[in-house]
């Protein structure tokens, strides 16, 4: 890419895309596109040929996804395995027919099979069952790494996938009832500060370790591929270290500045023990994650404080 390559975000309201897009921004890219899912439905295959015919793209960030968390991929399967299949579908097959130069997609690690070694590699992509309260989800995406490969071999076109491990960061949802275990405890916390309550609750054992990469950093290693890296293997990108859930409590303690008790909840479920990506391959290709968990965690907190509570 060079800096007035006209470049399209897709999803840029996403924590994902809103990351691309304000990385792309302060490195001086002027020629960006982006649309509101009012203003351009990437599930019409007819809208979004029209628009890529228009604006004659060049290079393109597919962050534009139907996600959410374990309640929500449980109500409704069909509407997160048909939405993302079609998203994808019409988004790839548009940037092959107007020529963009290349595109990134962007996937997730509930693509691994649910029993696979930790750190996840890259090679265990399809090594075994996935774990059945996202495979819908998963399948899509799956379908999509496959949808980029296979239009690499067989149009020559320069198509990557990338897999990022748990996020977090401005544009998070902070919804307990959807929402994953980090943007929750940051407003449970919160909230048990502002009423002056004795403890807070967190889910499960708080044995459960789990990895967790800021938005921004996300967005970081997106660029750095897309100028660096060609090929058809897959990519992960995480900071490739965990720590449990209880450790991960108390920070959010720290941040918030609440002064009381934790208790662990545990009739709530704990989950898969650990999920962790391997990141030799993104770190040997030269790119590394920069932001530590605290000062991550600092920038979410002070987000939320700006954006969260007004709409609330
Ligand atoms: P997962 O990574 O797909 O398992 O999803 P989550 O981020 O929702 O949960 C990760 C871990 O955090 C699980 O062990 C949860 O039980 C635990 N956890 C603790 N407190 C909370 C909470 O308030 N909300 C959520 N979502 N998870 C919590």
């Amino acid at each position: 890419m060079n800096k007035t390559s006209k470049i399209y975000v897709a999803g840029h309201r996403g924590l994902v895309g809103s990351a691309i897009l304000r990385k792309l921004e302060s490195e001086g890219y002027t020629n960006l596109v982006y649309r509101t899912s009012s203003e351009l439905d990437l599930r019409n295959p007819l809208e979004v040929d029209r628009f890529f015919k228009e604006e004659e793209i060049e290079y393109v960030f597919l962050a534009a996804a139907k996600v959410g968390g374990i309640v929500a991929n449980n109500a409704y399967p069909a509407d997160f395995i048909r939405d993302n299949l079609m998203i994808q579908t019409n988004v790839i097959d548009a940037s092959y027919r107007t020529s963009v130069k290349k595109l990134l997609f962007l996937g997730s690690t509930c693509i691994f099979p649910k029993m696979a070694p930790q750190p996840l590699k890259e090679e265990y992509l399809l090594t075994g069952k996935l774990e059945p309260t996202n495979e819908p989800y998963a399948i899509a995406k799956i379908a999509g790494i496959k949808m980029c490969e296979s239009y690499n071999r067989q149009y020559g076109t320069k198509y990557i996938s990338a897999m990022p491990t748990n996020l977090y960061g401005e544009n998070d949802n902070f919804d307990l009832h959807s929402s994953h275990v980090l943007p929750a405890l940051i407003r449970k916390f919160h909230e048990a500060k502002v009423n002056n309550s004795e403890y807070v609750e967190v889910w499960g054992t708080g044995t459960p370790k789990r990895e967790f990469l800021y938005s921004d950093d996300l967005a970081d290693a997106c660029l750095f591929l897309m100028n660096n890296y060609e090929g058809n293997e897959i990519v992960n990108i995480g900071v490739g270290e965990d720590l449990p859930i209880k450790d991960l409590a108390y920070l959010v303690k720290k941040v918030t500045g609440f002064e009381g008790e934790l208790k662990f909840d545990t009739t709530k479920p704990d989950g898969t023990p650990r999920k962790l990506v391997d990141v030799t391959k993104i770190n040997s290709l030269g790119w590394k994650a920069s932001t530590s968990l605290e000062d991550g965690l600092q920038k979410a907190y002070n987000w939320f404080l700006e954006n969260e509570l007004e709409v609330t």
